[in-house]
């Protein structure tokens, strides 16, 4: 079990712990104890995990010695909402939840964000603790404090930032997820190594058939690397206001393209093409050299990602003569994105694996305006 900490703000109550490794309940308990006397806890959490994880946090909760409310809604993206967040205070509130009680979310990011959310507004606030179930959860959302829901206008538009008390990652829950959910979860563990290490990156590559396997001790230590790093963006925030838009590497491209396909490409499917598309634009920029590109695509293969941008997506979005449908769709969904200033995108670009390339006229900004005629020459050589 490896055990490490985020300091979010100067406030020490903002600064919490991150639990992760296989059988949890111990360490939960004990955090229970020495961070209580708690309420009533409301455990929060789609259908699907619920049907298989509740019932063993329901008992260990009630073990602690707790009063167990247990609310779901129904799996997936769509229930991502202000309507699910207001069914789910509605709950809360006719199961008589006050002031002391505790709010633990137990699933993947989708429930993560709503159950952080409902915590961050619920009595004017609650603490909450995250149980994440899915790698992208443990690697990524459940550390950064972000959460919100999705609107009609676009995804996490609405939300707060309410960082957990407490993160206990429990690898034994990844031993239920369906492959392409599992495997999601890493695009953003090699993001994590293009932006800040060149060992991350190597171990991914090393650990890559007993990560495929579910290994646990392979995993131990390749998601606590990648926390590491998460936690690392999130801390230095603090002190340089842009250093966590490097963890935007490519979701520029990720999100224009999960947008596009109508939400069809999972997150992370679209963030593994936008790692390569982006490191595509930096190479075309001099700035990231070819044999890197290869060892991104490489890596990116072992993980079953595909291994061009554009590649294999419906006949609309494929390059239909040469890329050039594809491109100015592409083009005009990242122009609103909410990165876009001035008419040029900003992106964040690599020196290295394991190096942003700072831009700025002091070096000091993690992204640079990107052209659009650049992106097109960029992107267009890949076909
Ligand atoms: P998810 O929560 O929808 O989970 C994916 C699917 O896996 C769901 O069907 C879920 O029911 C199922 N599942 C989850 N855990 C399981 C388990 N252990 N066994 C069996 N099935 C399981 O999605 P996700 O991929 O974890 O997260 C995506 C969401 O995270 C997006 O909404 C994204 O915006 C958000 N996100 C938030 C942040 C942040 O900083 N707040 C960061 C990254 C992503």
């Amino acid at each position: 079990m490896r055990e490490l900490k985020v300091t979010t703000q100067e406030a020490e109550r903002a600064s919490y712990p991150v639990f992760l490794g296989s059988g949890l309940d111990e360490v939960f308990a004990q955090w229970l104890r020495d961070n209580g006397p708690w309420g009533r806890v409301a455990l929060i959490s789609d259908e699907r995990v619920a049907r298989v994880h509740a019932n063993h946090w329901q008992i260990m909760l009630a073990a602690a010695g707790l009063s167990v409310v247990t609310l779901t809604f129904p799996a997936g993206e769509a229930s991502k909402t202000r309507n699910t967040k207001a069914q789910l205070e509605d709950d809360l509130l006719a199961k008589g939840l006050g002031r002391d009680s505790l709010i633990v979310g137990l699933g993947g990011g989708v429930t993560l964000d709503l159950a952080g959310f409902v915590a961050a507004t619920y009595m004017r606030g609650l603490p909450f603790v995250s149980l994440p179930t899915t790698t992208l959860a443990m690697v990524d959302s459940a550390i950064g404090g972000k959460t919100g829901v999705d609107t009609e206008r676009g995804k996490n538009l609405i939300g707060a930032f309410h960082p957990p008390r407490a993160v206990f990652a429990d690898i034994a829950h990844l031993e239920t997820l369906p492959e392409p959910v599992y495997l999601a979860g890493f695009a953003e563990a090699v993001k994590h190594g293009l932006i800040a290490s060149a060992r991350h990156f190597e171990n991914l590559e090393r650990a890559a058939a007993g990560l495929l396997a579910r290994d646990s001790q392979a995993l131990e230590s390749v998601l606590a690397e990648s926390v590491a790093i998460k936690v690392s963006f999130v801390e230095k925030d603090l002190r340089e206001s842009n250093a966590r838009k490097a963890l935007n590497f490519g979701h520029t491209f990720g999100h224009a393209l999960e947008r596009l396909s109508g939400w069809q490409l999972s997150h992370g499917e679209a963030v593994a093409r936008g790692l390569l598309a982006e490191c595509r634009i930096s190479r075309h920029l001099h700035l990231f050299s070819r044999a890197n590109e290869k060892r991104l695509q490489q890596l990116l293969a072992r993980f079953k990602f595909v291994q061009e941008p554009f590649g294999h997506l419906e006949p609309e979005l494929t390059p239909e003569p040469r890329g050039r449908l594809a491109l100015s769709a592409y083009l005009q969904a990242t122009g609103s994105d909410k990165k876009a200033r001035g008419g040029k995108v900003e992106y964040v670009l690599l020196a290295a694996i394991g190096e942003v390339a700072r831009g700025g006229e002091n070096g000091d900004s993690w992204t640079r305006p990107v052209a659009d005629d650049t992106i097109r020459a960029a992107l267009w050589q890949t076909w």
